[in-house]
C-alpha cells in the first residue's frame, strides 16, 4: 500500500531532523494512540526527541499504551514554546484541520515540517507531506508498513501499540476492513512476543459498571425502522446525570447494532454539553455511509463515518433518520 517514495520521505525527514511532536485527532481512540506510541518509540530508537499533544486528554482504557505518560494533553500556554522550536509535526490518524482543533489553528501558522499518516477519506491536499491511504484498515497498518520499510526493529512496545491499533480499528478483526494483509501482519505482531490476551483485556474487558449501565438505557430507546434495516439510537445528558458518568464511557456504542440481524446502517445520537448532537454512522458494509455524514459537515471512512449537528436532540433525530431512509430506496 505505501509507495517506497513515501517510504523514503519519511526516512529523509527523520534523518534530517531532531525534535518532533506528534499528534492526533480529538477523542482519541486506540488506533490514534497505538499510532502515537509505535511511532514515537520507533523516533526515539532513531535517537530523536518526541513529544505527543494531543487535544484530549487520553482515555483510561489506553493508559496501558503508555507506562511512562508521553501523552500530554495540550495547552497553549504551556506547550508554544515547545511546538515552534520542533522541526516536525507528525499527524496521525487524522486530516482534518477541525478534527485537531486549537493545535491546528497554531500549527498551521507555524513554519514547521508537518507529515500527515491517514487512513481517512480525504479530497484534495492537507499537510506538506500526504501518507493518506484510504483502503488501509487503521493508521497502524500504515505504520507497520513503513517500519517494515524502514528496518525498524520491531520491539514488544511497538508490536503492542501497532497491534492495539489495528485490532480497535477493525472492531476485534470483525469489520470489513479486515483484509488478508491485516491478519497476516497480527500474526507478524503476534511472533514478536506480544501479550494478545493482556491487551485484549485492557480493551474489552475493563469497562466501568457505569458504562454498562449507560449501555442499558440505551438500548432500551433503540429503535428499527426501514423493515429492520435502519437502526438508531441516543444518549442524552439526562442519562449520562442519571447513571453518574460522562461521555468518555460511549466508546464503541454504535458499533453494537450492527450485531442483530438485518441491521444494515446505525446511527448514534449523542447530546453534547453545549446542545449541539454528535452522530455517529456505522454500516455492516454494503451502503456507504460517507455522503451521509459529509451532508452535516462530517467524513471519516465509508462504512464509519461521524458529524456534528444542532440541537435540541429531538429534532436532529427527526432530520438525520429521514434523510438516512434516503439510503434505501423502498423505505
Ligand atoms: P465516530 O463515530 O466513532 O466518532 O467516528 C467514526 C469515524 O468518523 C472516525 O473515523 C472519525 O474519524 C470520523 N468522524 C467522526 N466525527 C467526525 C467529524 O465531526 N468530522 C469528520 N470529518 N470525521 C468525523
Ligand atoms: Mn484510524
Amino acid at each position: 500500500m505505501l509507495q517506497q517514495s513515501e517510504i523514503q520521505q519519511v526516512r529523509q525527514i527523520i534523518e534530517r531532523y531532531n525534535r518532533f511532536v506528534l499528534t492526533t485527532h480529538v477523542n482519541p481512540d486506540g488506533d490514534a494512540l497505538g499510532s502515537e506510541m509505535a511511532f514515537a518509540r520507533y523516533l526515539q530508537q532513531c535517537g530523536k526527541q518526541v513529544s505527543i499533544l494531543n487535544s484530549s486528554p487520553t482515555p483510561e482504557t489506553f493508559h496501558f499504551l503508555d507506562p511512562k505518560k508521553m501523552m500530554q494533553q495540550f495547552d497553549a500556554r504551556q506547550h508554544i514554546e515547545l511546538l515552534t522550536s520542533s522541526d516536525v509535526l507528525f499527524i496521525l490518524d487524522i486530516s482534518d484541520w477541525q478534527r485537531l482543533r486549537e493545535l491546528g489553528e497554531l500549527v498551521k501558522t507555524l513554519p514547521i515540517e508537518k507529515v500527515c499518516i491517514d487512513h481517512h477519506l480525504r479530497e484534495g491536499r492537507f499537510a506538506d507531506v500526504d501518507i493518506i491511504h484510504p483502503q488501509a484498515s487503521s493508521t497502524g497498518e500504515l505504520l507497520f508498513e513503513l517500519f517494515s520499510g524502514l528496518k525498524a526493529k520491531m520491539t514488544v512496545p511497538i508490536c503492542e501499540a501497532l497491534y492495539t491499533a489495528i485490532l480497535t480499528d477493525t472492531g476485534n478483526f470483525r469489520f470489513s476492513n479486515t483484509s488478508p494483509r491485516v491478519m497476516r501482519i497480527a500474526a507478524e505482531l503476534m511472533e514478536q512476543g506480544i501479550d494478545r490476551q493482556r491487551i485484549y483485556r485492557e480493551i474489552y474487558e475493563s469497562q466501568p459498571l457505569t458504562r454498562v449501565k449507560l449501555m442499558a438505557r440505551m438500548l432500551d430507546n433503540l429503535t428499527l425502522g426501514c423493515e429492520g434495516r435502519l437502526a438508531w439510537m441516543y444518549v442524552t445528558q439526562a442519562m449520562l446525570a442519571d447513571v453518574g458518568t460522562t461521555m468518555k464511557d460511549t466508546e464503541g456504542f454504535s458499533d453494537f447494532p450492527r450485531t442483530i440481524r438485518g441491521v444494515e446502517v446505525a446511527l448514534l445520537f449523542l447530546e453534547l454539553e453545549d446542545g449541539d448532537v454528535k452522530i455517529s454512522f456505522r454500516s455492516q458494509g454494503n451502503i456507504s455511509v460517507n455522503a451521509l455524514a459529509r451532508q452535516y459537515g462530517g467524513g471519516g471512512h465509508e462504512f464509519a463515518s461521524g458529524a456534528r449537528t444542532e440541537g435540541p436532540i429531538d429534532d436532529a433525530i427527526a432530520r438525520v433518520v429521514s434523510a438516512a431512509k434516503d439510503l434505501f430506496p423502498d423505505c
